[in-house]
Formats: structure tokens, C-alpha cells, sequence
């Protein structure tokens, strides 16, 4: 019998008002109950919120670097607990156990950055215009910050946003995707173990259009933090714009792998191996498409295409597996559906295409490693995000047609350019509309204390990572202290 687990709320781990529960199923072997989650609904979100609010008014009190100290140790408890979250973590999300270490360390490296922006949080002092009179900014507290996360990043994504958001003096209430509820669970864990006091965070479970959608449109929570579909933010963001919240959105992504004629052959296919495959295509920044110089385009495909078809799928925990399963049901359905999209708009399907079946993959949500060829810019595979091992092979005839192949999508997270040439590598790095570019190195790789996050309809403009996220998560308080003894009027009397 599963175990069932429980809501984080005002200090206790308690059942849904409701009863009601769901099961979080192994992706590589669908009769696994990892366990049963509480549904939540508007009920549990309101006595999350009520508590979160007491526990921000005591933390805003409690001095920055004294907070920094708790995401100290909570770095701590994650080193200690690694392997432990990253099995769980495949167990219940299926990316391979290298791939989970990986989420768990960008988890424990952003836990260390917070602390030390702890004994930081910099304001500014500037000269004021007027004699007399001292002008400087710091940051305080906004109050309860509502997260809600996806799947594909089941611990770096909501410490992304939650080590940021308590460093800065919020409390926070955390709605994880249904699909990885556990990975949340342990790091509730955590934090509680860290000494974190008890109403500075919540965990709510559930179904993003119950729980998710009535932490977006409660009152009391003056930030929401969202990283999901486009699609879902549109939701997301429409609300906090009719509530006037604060509101930053990481979404989707239809990232691309440029290969010029010049470039190292060998790494460039290292690159988009790892870039289109790893976590199953289920990364924001995944390559999903890949846009290749003509003259070495039939030669690279070719070593695309075979080294695909050696990749070993299979149950992430198991040492020899390359490519683990897809999220769920619903996740294969979507990739099943574009491969017959690609194939009716004309695409050459080059390897893959279908699931593997028979007794190790046949019950799990597995998909081969899929190339499609001689698509062409505007097709749908080429537009719009598959999020799975899909790849769309692009022909063009130089640079300036791949900028432009790699520009011409609504969506613009990650981009890489592989090529010899310096002039090239840095004409790139300008004119790719993307947040991110790498040079020769693959789509994906961001690190912890830089920002992270996208243009165009992937993002809002705020970032994560990094010194960024700490403008998001706090208010700029501006002071002035006029000690001149008179009516000093700026832009007036010093004139
Ligand atoms: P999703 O949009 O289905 O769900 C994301 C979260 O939103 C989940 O917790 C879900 O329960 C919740 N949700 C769903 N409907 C909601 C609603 N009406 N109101 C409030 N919350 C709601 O996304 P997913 O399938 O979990 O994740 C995949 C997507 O996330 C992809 O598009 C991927 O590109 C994107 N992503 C983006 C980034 C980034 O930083 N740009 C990072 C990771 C994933």
C-alpha cells in the first residue's frame, strides 16, 4: 500500500479539507505508486495563506544575514540528503539518476548563493542634488509569495524561487507540479530541519486549475512566482494583471543548436545529443531543433541519426540508461501527436517516431529518440514546443539564414551556436533573441548564480538566478533625509 502524504500548513502536516487525494505514479513503470498526494482546494490554499501570512511579519523582522544562516544549513541538509532526493526525484519524474544529482546540486549551489546575499541584499547611497540631504534605497520585504513550478526541475526550479524569496524576508507557499509532488515534500523536510520556523513556509498539493489557480487569485499574496506552459501563464498572468500582483513568468521554449560549416563535428554532436535528449526533451531549454550549415548538413545528420539510435532508454535508476520515459500519458500523447503533424506537413522522419515496446519499456511512458529532416521554417514542429525527444533538422545556407531561422519563433529561452570563428561567435551572441546563448556548448547548462530566463512569450522580463531574482522578490524603499534645516525643493532651489 502507498503511502499517503500531507499538506505543509501552519506548522502541521495535515489531510486536505476535502479528503481527497491523488496518485503520483513512476513514470518507467506505471504500477510503482510512489504515493497519494492531497487534492487540494481553495480551502486549503485560504489556511496556507492565513498562516503564511503570520509567519512573513516575524521573518521580515528577523535580520537578513540570521536568514541567510537557515539557507546556509538548508545547503547543508541537501548535500547531506543528495542521493536520497535524487532517487526519489527519478523514481518519480523518470530523468536519469545523473541528470536528478545535477537538479539537486543547482538546488544546494542556489541554497549557498542565497546565504551569502544574505550579508549583502546591497541598497544603494547616491550623492543627493541638494546640499544637506542624504538619498539612498533598500529593499524590504513584499509579504507572501505564491510559487508554482513544473515537473521537468522537480527541486532547482522551486529553490530557484523560493531561497530567493525567504532570503529577501517573504514567506512562501509552494504549489509543486501533481506529477512531482514527493521532491517538494522532502524539501519541506529540509527547510523544517534547518531550523526554518514553521509558518514561513507552506506546501499545498494539487491540480494546478483548484490549488494553483486559487493561490493565483487569493488577496493575501501579493507576488506569484509561475514557471509552466505558455499557455498556463497566459492564465496566470491575465489574473495578477486584473489583481495588480507582482508577477514573474518563466515559460515554454523552442530552443535551437546552430552548427556551421567551420564547427568541431564531434562536439557539436555531443552537444545536441545532450541538448535534445537528456531528461527526454523535457527541459525548457531542450534543443528541439537543429539548424544546420548546407555543406556539412548531410554528414552531421547522418551522425545524428546513428547516435540516436545507440542512446539506451530504460528506468533512470538503472546505470546504463541514456533516455528515461516521458512525464505521463498526456506527455506521450503530445509527442505521438507532432510526430504525425511532422509527417503530414511533409517532414522526413529520419529515426524513431514511436514507442518501444515488449517487456522492459513496454510500461512506462517511453519514446524513442525521434530526428525528423528537411523541415522547414514556419512548420509546426518547427514553432511550437513538443517537450519530448523530438528533433527538428533545419537546412540553411549561412549565418545570417540560421539568426534568422533561430529569431523567427514566438518563444526565446536558449540558443547555441557551434562554429571555429570568432567573428561569427560574437555576431551571434548579439542577434540571437534569445535570453541565453551558448557558444560551443549545448542549449542547456545555465549555473546557478547567473540569471536565467527568456524573451519574447517564454518570459515577462524578470529572471531567476543569479543577483536578478532578489529585485523581484523585494520592494526598492527610497529615503531621503533632508538636515539642512529649511525647505529644500529638488529641481528648484538649486538652479
Ligand atoms: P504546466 O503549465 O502544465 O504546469 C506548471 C504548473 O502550473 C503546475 O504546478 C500546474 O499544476 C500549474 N497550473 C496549471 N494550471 C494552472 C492554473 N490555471 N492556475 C495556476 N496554476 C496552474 O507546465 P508543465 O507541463 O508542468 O511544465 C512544462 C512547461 O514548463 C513547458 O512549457 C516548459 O518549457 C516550461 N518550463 C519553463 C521553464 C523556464 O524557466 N522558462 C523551466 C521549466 C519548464
Amino acid at each position: 500500500m502507498a503511502r499517503t502524504y500531507r499538506n505543509f500548513i501552519a506548522g502541521e502536516w495535515v489531510a486536505p479539507v476535502a479528503g481527497d487525494y491523488f496518485e503520483n505514479r513512476n513514470p518507467a513503470r506505471w504500477y510503482d505508486v510512489v504515493g497519494r498526494f492531497p487534492e487540494s482546494d481553495a480551502r486549503d490554499v485560504a489556511r496556507a495563506v492565513r498562516a503564511a501570512t503570520r509567519g512573513a511579519v516575524a521573518w521580515a523582522a528577523t535580520p537578513a544575514p540570521l536568514r541567510g544562516e537557515v539557507l546556509k544549513r538548508v545547503g547543508d541538509g541537501l548535500t547531506k540528503k543528495k542521493e536520497e532526493i535524487a532517487r526519489a526525484m527519478t523514481r518519480e519524474m523518470g530523468k536519469v539518476l545523473a541528470e536528478a544529482r545535477g537538479d539537486v546540486q543547482e538546488a544546494i549551489d542556489t541554497a549557498y548563493y542565497a546565504a551569502s546575499e544574505g550579508r549583502r541584499l546591497f541598497g544603494h547611497t547616491v550623492p543627493s542634488e541638494l546640499r544637506n540631504k542624504w538619498a539612498m534605497s533598500f529593499r524590504r520585504p513584499i509579504g507572501v509569495a505564491g510559487l508554482i513550478t513544473p515537473f521537468n526541475f522537480p527541486l532547482a526550479i522551486p529553490t530557484w524561487k523560493m531561497f530567493p524569496a525567504l532570503v529577501c524576508g517573504n514567506a512562501v507557499i509552494l504549489k509543486p507540479a501533481e506529477d512531482t509532488p514527493l521532491t517538494a515534500t522532502l524539501l519541506v523536510e529540509v527547510l523544517l530541519e534547518s531550523g526554518l520556523p514553521p509558518d514561513v513556509v507552506q506546501l499545498v498539493h494539487g491540480r494546478g486549475e483548484t490549488a494553483g489557480r486559487a493561490l493565483v487569485e487569493h488577496p493575501d499574496v501579493p507576488v506569484i512566482s509561475f514557471t509552466g506552459s505558455t499557455e498556463t501563464g497566459a492564465l496566470v498572468g491575465a489574473t495578477c494583471g486584473r489583481m495588480h500582483k507582482r508577477l514573474s513568468l518563466e515559460m515554454g521554449g523552442k530552443n535551437a543548436q546552430i552548427v556551421l560549416n567551420d564547427a568541431n563535428l564531434d562536439l557539436a554532436l555531443e552537444g545536441v545529443l545532450w541538448g535534445a535528449f537528456g531528461t527526454t526533451g523535457q527541459r525548457c531549454t531542450a534543443t528541439s531543433r537543429l539548424i544546420l550549415q548546407r555543406k556539412i548538413h548531410d554528414r552531421f545528420l547522418r551522425m545524428v541519426c546513428d547516435a540516436a539510435e545507440n542512446l539506451r532508454m530504460g528506468d533512470g535508476l538503472d546505470a546504463k540508461t541514456h533516455v528515461g520515459p516521458l512525464i505521463n500519458e498526456a506527455a506521450r500523447d503530445k509527442v505521438e501527436r507532432y510526430v504525425d503533424i511532422a509527417k503530414n506537413e511533409g517532414c522526413v522522419l529520419e529515426t524513431g517516431g514511436n514507442a518501444p515496446r515488449g517487456e522492459r519499456l513496454g510500461r512506462g511512458w517511453f519514446f524513442r529518440p525521434t530526428v525528423f529532416a528537411g523541415v522547414r521554417p514556419g512548420m509546426r514542429l518547427e514553432q511550437e514546443e513538443v517537450f519530448g525527444p523530438v528533433l527538428a533538422v533545419i537546412r540553411v545556407k549561412d549565418l545570417d539564414e540560421a539568426i534568422k531561422v533561430n529569431n523567427d519563433v514566438r518563444y526565446g529561452l536558449s540558443s547555441s551556436l557551434y562554429t571555429a570563428d570568432l567573428d561569427s561567435g560574437f555576431r551571434a551572441m548579439t542577434a540571437l533573441e534569445t535570453g541565453i546563448t551558448y557558444v560551443n556548448a549545448p542549449t542547456i547548462g545555465a549555473e546557478a548564480h547567473l540569471p536565467f530566463g527568456g524573451v519574447k512569450q517564454t518570459g515577462n522580463g524578470h529572471r531567476e538566478g543569479g543577483w536578478q531574482v532578489y529585485d523581484f522578490f523585494s520592494e526598492t524603499k527610497v529615503v531621503y533625509v533632508d538636515y539642512s534645516g529649511h525647505l529644500q525643493r529638488a529641481q528648484i532651489d538649486n538652479r
